[in-house]
Order: C-alpha cells, then sequence, then structure tokens
C-alpha cells in the first residue's frame, strides 16, 4: 500500500473508531455534521447494524389495510429498503417525498409505458455491456440496489428472471479490451456498491489494465441509500483511492432526487468518497411528488454544490411501465428547472434537463409561444451529434414522441424498427 493510502486509512479509521476528535482528524467533518449533536447522532446511529427490509410486513408505520392494498404492487415491482432510509420519512405526511420515493403506491399499476423505454437491449454488446456512444461504454455489474426507487426506468432488472447485470465481467472485459475507442466506462446497475469491496476492487483493478480505459464512473445511490456502506468501510475508500489517480479518476454518480436525503450521514460520506481522492457529480430525474418543485430543485442542486458535488443531469422520467404517475410534462419540467436557476448559483445550475431517448441525450433547450427547442447532446448516431431540432409545442407532451408527427419523429421512428 502507498504510503498516501496508508495516510488515508489512518485518517478514516481515527474517523470511524475515536469517541473524540473528528475535528483535528477532518476540520470539515464538524461544519458538514453540523456540530457535536448531529455527530453524536451519528455515532450513536452506527453502532447499529443497518437492517434491510424486503417485504412489507417490516414497515409497522403502514397500517395492515395499507400493506393489503400495497401488496399487489410490490408482487409485480418489488419493494426494498432499510432501516436508514426509512427512518428518513416524515409518516404525519401523507405527501413525503422519501415516502413517495421508495414505498409502493398505487399508480403503479397504470400499464402505460414499456419495460425498456430507451430500448437498451438494442445496446448490448457482450454479457452486462452496452456500447451506445462509441467512447462510452455501460456495464450492468449488479441487479440489486440499497432500496428500489419507485420510478426506477430500469425495474425490470429486479424480476428474478432477468440476466441483463452480470457478475462475470469477463465476456464484457474482453469486449472492451479490443475497442480502443472506448474511454470511459459507466458502472452501473443495480448500485456497484452493494458488491462486497473485494469484488469491486477486482473490477476496478480489470480496468486498470485496460490502458485506454482512461476514466471509470460508479453510478450508486448507495450515499442516500444507505451512507454507512461508505461510512464503515475504511477498505472501500482504500480501494477507490488506489484506483483513482490524477491521471485516471474515478467518477462517483450519485443519485440525490431530494435534500432530505442529504442527511449529515450522507454529507459525511461524501466528504470521505472525496477524501479517497474521486469525483463526484449527481444525476436526478424529475419526479412528481418528491422534486417537482422549484424550490426543491435549487436546494437540492445548491446544496450538493455546497458539498462539492456537481449537477450534472436533471432528467426526464422515461415513460417505463409503471412509472407514469411519477412523470412531469417537458414543458412544466422545463419552467420548474428555469423558475428553480433564479436562486441558484452558477456552479449549482450546470445540471441539463434531457431526456434519454433511444437516439441520444436530447436536451430540453427552450420554449417560445409555439415551439420547444431542443438538442442532441449525445446521440447514437454520430450526424446527429449536436444537432439543434425544434417541434410543435404540445403541453403535456412526456417524450419525444409525444411531440407529433414531424419529420424528427418519423427519423425516431425509422431508427426504432
Ligand atoms: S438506485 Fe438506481 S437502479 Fe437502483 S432502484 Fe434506484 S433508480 Fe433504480
Amino acid at each position: 500500500m502507498s504510503r498516501e493510502c496508508e495516510d488515508l486509512a489512518t485518517r478514516v479509521n481515527l474517523l470511524l473508531t475515536l469517541g473524540e476528535g473528528c475535528s483535528a482528524i477532518n476540520s470539515s467533518e464538524v461544519r458538514l455534521t453540523g456540530g457535536r449533536g448531529e455527530v453524536e447522532d451519528i455515532r450513536t446511529a452506527e453502532r447499529d447494524r443497518v437492517r434491510y427490509f424486503k417485504s412489507l410486513e417490516d414497515i409497522p408505520e403502514l397500517s395492515e389495510d395499507e400493506r393489503d392494498e400495497l401488496e399487489p404492487v410490490a408482487r409485480i415491482y418489488p419493494f426494498r429498503s432499510n432501516d436508514y432510509y426509512l427512518s428518513l420519512i416524515d409518516w404525519d405526511d401523507p405527501n413525503d417525498p422519501i415516502k413517495r420515493i421508495v414505498i409502493p403506491c398505487l399508480d403503479e399499476l397504470d400499464n402505460g409505458g414499456t419495460l425498456d423505454p430507451s430500448n437498451e437491449k438494442s445496446n448490448y454488446v457482450a454479457k452486462g455491456v452496452q456500447h451506445k456512444y462509441s467512447p462510452t461504454a455501460l456495464f450492468l455489474v449488479s441487479k440489486v440496489c440499497g432500496g428500489i426507487c419507485r420510478f426506477c426506468f430500469r425495474k425490470r432488472l429486479f424480476a428474478a428472471s432477468r440476466k441483463e447485470a452480470s457478475l462475470d465481467i469477463s465476456e464484457g472485459l474482453e469486449y472492451i479490451g479490443q475497442h480502443d475507442e472506448i474511454d470511459n466506462v459507466l458502472l452501473s446497475g443495480g448500485d456497484p456498491l452493494i458488491l462486497s469491496t473485494k469484488r469491486l476492487e477486482r473490477i476496478l483493478a480489470s480496468f486498470r489494465r485496460i490502458p485506454h480505459v482512461k476514466m471509470l464512473r460508479i453510478g450508486t445511490k448507495m450515499p442516500a441509500h444507505n451512507p454507512y456502506r461508505i461510512i464503515r468501510d475504511p477498505m472501500l475508500l482504500r480501494v477507490l483511492s488506489e484506483h483513482s489517480n490524477p491521471q485516471r479518476r474515478i467518477y462517483i454518480m450519485t443519485q440525490f432526487n431530494h435534500p432530505r436525503e442529504l442527511t449529515p450521514q450522507a454529507v459525511r460520506a461524501i466528504a470521505l468518497l472525496q477524501d479517497s481522492g474521486v469525483l463526484l457529480a449527481n444525476q436526478t430525474p424529475l419526479i412528481r411528488g418528491v422534486n417537482d418543485d422549484p424550490d426543491v430543485i435549487s436546494e437540492l442542486f445548491n446544496r450538493l454544490s455546497h458539498s462539492g458535488v456537481t449537477p450534472y443531469y436533471l432528467f426526464q422520467c422515461r415513460p417505463t411501465r409503471g412509472n407514469r404517475c411519477f412523470s412531469v410534462p417537458m414543458e412544466e419540467g422545463y419552467g420548474m428547472f428555469e423558475e428553480g436557476k433564479k436562486t441558484m448559483s452558477g456552479l449549482a445550475k450546470r445540471a441539463r434537463y434531457v431526456m434519454s431517448h433511444t437516439s441520444g441525450k436530447v436536451e430540453i433547450l427552450g420554449l417560445d409561444e409555439d415551439s420547444i427547442y431542443l438538442k442532441y447532446h449525445q446521440a447514437r448516431d454520430p450526424e446527429d451529434m449536436g444537432r439543434f431540432f425544434s417541434a410543435p409545442r404540445v403541453e403535456d407532451a412526456l417524450w419525444l414522441e409525444d411531440l407529433g408527427a414531424s419529420d424528427e419523429m418519423h427519423h425516431f421512428a425509422e431508427m426504432e424498427s
């Protein structure tokens, strides 16, 4: 282990085990965690293990009637969470945003949409590997998360029969090793940080043996779902530190959806990750009942940037089966984001409002009286890259196809077939 790693390990171990003196180890800790009272709360919680639940029976705050009513939803779209995340819910608030993120709701039984709205199945090139944009490979290395978000666009992965995510990475590594146009790999799933640290280390080390892969991204909601996964595992921080270096950084792509998820524990997990030498950026869908409010988006993006996490994407909710109730029309979403930007710092409003369409990442740029203006930020067809286009306004449009039968739409229809 290098000297730098030893130092980091010592600091992390001290931070986790000392009863006193966090401020001596990292002065930002006390500031970030908001003072001694909160620091002590964290220490108390750390002594207890985070417990995971897969049954609505494990949630005493739900009445028996509610559990009976929601059981059919959970049979189709499984429930999973843990006691840390559930403790963030204010059960007296029927519209609590955290509850909306993780507790099933009856509206999910609306069967509109498909299970694979971005047609990801057409992107597979090897077991677990999607290759849609030339420099980027997406590797699904896990089919489990710290909790299951009700609005997840990959909820198909959680069905026992699905084999899209792969624990065997050999075929995927071989493909990526043979394609030197791939300079960055996004590890996703599922949540890669649910894997054991040893497995994650093997994965990171394998990619570090491929010289043309310069950047690794780890897509994770674990800092929100269970920050103790990070706080309590100095070995994870050592592994990240060893594999993130000035020439080839690791990016942690977090998914905070609401400012209430930025608890002292989560902020501390963020700080430990930053100390390990990784860079952090956040992506979140715009979700009805969770963050569909300019003040909430503004607070979320401002607080992320205060903690040094770059707001990266605000995603249009994909038309996934069971997700209609979480979708916000594009025009409304655009208005909310623009309104929220009025109280964001320049750094907080770096995020782009985009739609992950089959044909590419389409940024929603603006509206005038008659038209909506869009641009390809990424494109499956290199000819489309950077292409700016407009379509007549449709107030309730949720997705590109809803914008009508323009030439663009015919173009997409051809790509689908
Ligand atoms: S963490 Fe991501 S992959 Fe997992 S359920 Fe939530 S949205 Fe889906």
